[in-house]
């Protein structure tokens, strides 16, 4: 199920990449002539991220007028805190991450970047403060230094590796044939999800953007690249104002303030203990988790001992 109206013939081959998730906007963007959705007002000024205060007012939208998907959403994150999204399948959780990158616009209300609307500046302005990590990244087919460098065009080779190791991914490419300059990609050496995690995490990381749009993957990882992507995660995240649509428990346990979307609305909000605490359906939904890893758990301490 493709999740962004885009048209299927102009996106070609990168539609099978994108069907789930939060897509690789940036790079869509800039790889295709995709039609916005969206136009810069005239004359629109370009934002200035002082801070990274980023705040949703009332905002309400909908895809299609008969279907409305945010029903009233507000929250406000501070400067280089972590925002984590949570909540069932078609909840809305992308749908606000694609508000705030503008793909769309808000049908109600306001999305503000320290107090500017991000209807009244320029896009291009807009997306260079934002930085997205994707579930699923396009990798270009090129080399392992090209798709790292992209995120800021003339950066170094020692900056390109600089951020590869905050990213947790230098010592995996130095495992490669070419280490930097091993092509990878569709018509080369396939790197696992995990790994494009990682090359898109150290992009991001050249980029240096005040904000974050994290979107965690959802299928299972084996405890060791689960430590590594949650590592480098952090550093990523560290000193930008970040929102995440969070599947991994050890996120929202570290995030400043989680908010359960259910329905279009925020049905419960406060930090992971407050949440625990209520009992809600936060805390069902992480009881659910937790019985759900100790049974993989017991399954393999099982096959173990057998
Ligand atoms: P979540 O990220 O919480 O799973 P989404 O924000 O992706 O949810 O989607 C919210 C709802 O909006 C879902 O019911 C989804 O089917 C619908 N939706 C998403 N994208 C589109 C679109 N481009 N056109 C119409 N409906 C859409």
């Amino acid at each position: 199920l493709i999740q962004l109206y885009l048209p299927l013939n102009i996106l070609g081959f990168a539609y099978r990449e994108i069907r789930q998730g939060l897509t690789d906007m940036e790079q869509m963007f800039s790889l295709l002539d995709v039609p916005r959705e969206v136009e810069d007002a005239p004359g629109a000024p370009e934002l200035s991220v002082p801070e990274g205060r980023v705040v949703f007012d009332d905002v309400r939208f909908h895809y299609r007028p008969d279907r409305e998907i945010l029903k009233g959403v507000s929250f406000e994150v501070p400067p280089g805190r972590m925002l984590a999204i949570v909540g069932p399948t078609g909840a809305g959780k992308s749908t606000i991450s694609r508000l705030l990158f503008r793909f769309y616009d808000a049908t109600g209300g306001r999305v503000l970047v320290d107090g500017q609307d991000v209807r009244g500046v320029t896009q291009d302005s807009l997306r260079h403060a934002i930085g997205v990590v994707p579930q699923d990244t396009v990798l270009f087919n090129d080399t392992i230094a090209y798709n790292i460098g992209y995120g800021r065009p003339g950066a170094s080779e020692a900056e390109i590796i600089e951020a590869a190791k905050l990213a947790q991914v230098h010592d995996f490419v130095m495992k490669l044939p070419d280490g930097y300059r091993t092509r990878v990609g569709e018509r080369g050496l396939k790197l696992s999800g995990g790994e494009k995690q990682r090359v898109a995490i150290a992009r991001t990381i050249l980029k240096n953007p005040r904000v974050l749009i994290l979107d965690e993957a959802t299928s299972a990882l084996d405890t060791a690249t689960e430590q590594e992507i949650q590592s480098a995660l952090r550093q990523v995240a560290t000193g930008r104002t970040t929102l995440v649509i969070a599947h991994r428990l050890s996120t929202v346990v570290e995030a400043d303030e989680i908010i359960v979307l259910q329905d279009g609305r925020i049905a419960e909000r406060g930090t992971h203990a407050a949440l625990i605490a209520e009992g809600g359906l936060y805390a069902q939904m992480w009881q659910r988790q937790a019985d759900a890893v100790a049974a993989a758990e017991a399954a393999a301490r099982a096959e173990a001992e057998a």
